[in-house]
């Protein structure tokens, strides 16, 4: 038929096919996601929940970000694994139980923690599907200021994307020490210390923050020599000063060893070892270590890689971050930017957050984030968590406070677990006795902690705590007794 066909005709019909090509290659969205970890799946969810046409683009393969495939679930996989490891060998005799024969199949420890980033990195797929979010699964990079280009990678189809509002949640990266080469072999990232195939038998750690320290809580519970290295006089970074200090001893108990004021001058592979040298801040002193494995943990920066920005002319700040209002808007009002690679703490929780916030501020111009009540927790064995200020930031900011104590060693439920650690803390005003902060070294130390949070968010006074009913026995009686002491007496201790 169509060789009947007039020649005019039989071009028009080859253009509007052409056309219609070219109109199947450009997709448009109310909201375009850029990067599919906690800021941006959550972000693209709800803005599909509140009715906008939404498409979320990542490039790692699978959904869930840092945190799904190379952070916070595989760490804490590892590290509750190791954790009943280390029970089951060192910690069930006193309870009246004994266990012989036990030993670590290494590659069925892998698999479990890959078991379960696989289950949950699955799910957000199907949460996509549920809530009609389009998945692209490529490289996001920017064309101009309303179009986002997608070069697909294996399973994803390459896409020209516009969008009326667009969210940059690109995350981070793991800090290069400079100098030292990362081969993830021999010199691993976080990323390579969740995945080794052997058991070290002597660990370095450049860094003593949360991620150097929850891995060296892993392989230390494995039977791992673990040598932290700080460059700072106090490890965990941001926590309360004596909970750092009690953390610490508690670690030291447990076997690992801390190199505390001193620097790293150089970190070098030979064979299937790692030469180390570091220098004493303070007296200059130079030392040579040996390690099978030195785990490079000095922290994480944003990542805009691939993204493009500067065809925009996005601000960046000193530190790689991308600027932002208080509203997540960039230059261009309708691009925002959530997560690890904006301001603020690098945790899984204030990404999300902000993902809801961003889109709310698309569809009703308000939207709500409480910088001053985001918790941390550091899942070593006692566990670590905190909100709010430290002793050290009231000191600072001229803020008259109190601080009231409890003891797990007073608390019966940590009694009958044998796991009587730590103490929680509360530091209030003085006047007022409005909780400021609150900070846990203990068992359940993390879950504990979002009671801190709801007391803050609600600008509770510790007596407000105090007189809630909390039931016997928990550990949360340890949170009600510190309440208590910081207005008045405990009853227990
Ligand atoms: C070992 C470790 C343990 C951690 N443990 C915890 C913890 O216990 N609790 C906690 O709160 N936080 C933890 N974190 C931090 C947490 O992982 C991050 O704060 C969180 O993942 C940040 O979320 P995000 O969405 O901003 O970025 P990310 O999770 O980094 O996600 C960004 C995603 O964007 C994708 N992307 C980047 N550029 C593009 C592009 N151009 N196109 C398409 N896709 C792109 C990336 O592939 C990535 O998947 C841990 C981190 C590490 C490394």
């Amino acid at each position: 038929m169509l060789s009947f066909t007039r020649p005019a005709v039989r071009a028009r019909a080859q253009l509007a096919q052409i056309r219609t090509l070219a109109d199947a290659a450009t997709k448009k969205h109310d909201v375009v996601v850029i990067g599919g970890g906690p800021g941006g799946y959550v972000a693209a969810i709800k803005a599909a929940q509140l009715g906008f046409d939404t498409a979320c683009i990542e490039k790692r393969g699978r959904l869930g970000g840092t945190c799904l495939n190379v952070g916070c679930i595989p760490s804490k996989a590892l590290l509750n694994n190791s954790h009943l490891y280390h029970q089951i060998q060192h910690d069930t005799k006193k309870r009246g139980i004994d266990v012989s024969g036990v030993s670590l199949n290494v590659e069925q420890f892998q698999k479990a923690k890959a078991t379960v980033v696989d289950q949950l990195t699955g799910g957000i797929e199907m949460l996509f599907k549920k809530n009609g979010v389009k998945y692209y699964k490529g490289n996001g990079s920017f064309v101009d200021e309303k179009t986002v280009k997608v070069d697909a990678i294996e399973g994803g189809e390459n896409a020209v994307l516009e969008a009326e509002n667009i969210i940059i949640a690109t995350g981070s990266e793991v800090t290069p020490f400079p100098g030292i080469t990362i081969d993830e072999e021999r010199i691993v990232s976080s990323t390579g210390a969740l995945s080794l195939k052997e058991i070290p038998k002597k660990l370095a750690i450049i860094g003593g923050g949360i991620i150097g320290l929850e891995m060296g809580s892993v392989y230390s519970r494995l039977g791992t020599e673990v040598t932290v290295i700080e460059f700072q006089d106090a490890i965990g970074a941001s926590m309360d000063g004596e909970v750092a200090k009690t953390t610490q001893k508690f670690l030291q108990k447990q076997g690992i060893k801390f190199k505390l004021g001193t620097k790293v001058l150089s970190g070098e592979r030979k064979g299937d070892n790692v030469h180390i040298e570091v220098e004493n801040v303070k007296s200059g002193k130079k030392e040579q270590l040996d390690a099978d494995v030195l785990l490079v943990a000095i922290g994480r920066r944003p990542y805009i890689e691939g993204l493009n920005a500067e065809v925009l002319g996005l601000e960046v700040d000193k530190r790689g971050r991308l600027v932002i209002d208080d509203q997540f808007r960039s230059k261009h009002e309708h691009i925002r930017v959530i997560g690890d690679v904006t301001f603020g703490p690098m945790l899984a929780h204030k990404a999300e957050e902000e993902g809801i916030a961003a889109v709310e501020y698309i569809k009703f111009g308000h939207g709500h984030v409480n910088y001053g009540n985001i918790p941390s927790v550091m899942y070593s064995h006692p566990e670590v968590a905190w909100v709010g200020q430290s002793e050290e930031q009231l000191k600072e900011a001229g803020i008259a406070y109190k601080v009231g104590k409890f003891p797990f060693i007073a608390n019966s439920r940590a009694k009958t677990n044998l796991d009587t650690e730590g103490f929680v803390k509360f530091l209030a005003d003085a006047e007022t006795q409005r909780v400021l902060g609150v900070h846990i070294v203990g068992p359940n130390a993390g879950e504990m902690i979002a009671e801190a949070g709801l007391a803050l968010e609600y600008g509770a006074s510790t007596e407000d705590i105090a007189r809630v009913c909390h039931a016997h026995p928990t550990l949360s009686e340890a949170f009600k007794e510190a309440a208590l002491a910081t207005f008045d007496k405990p009853i227990n201790f």
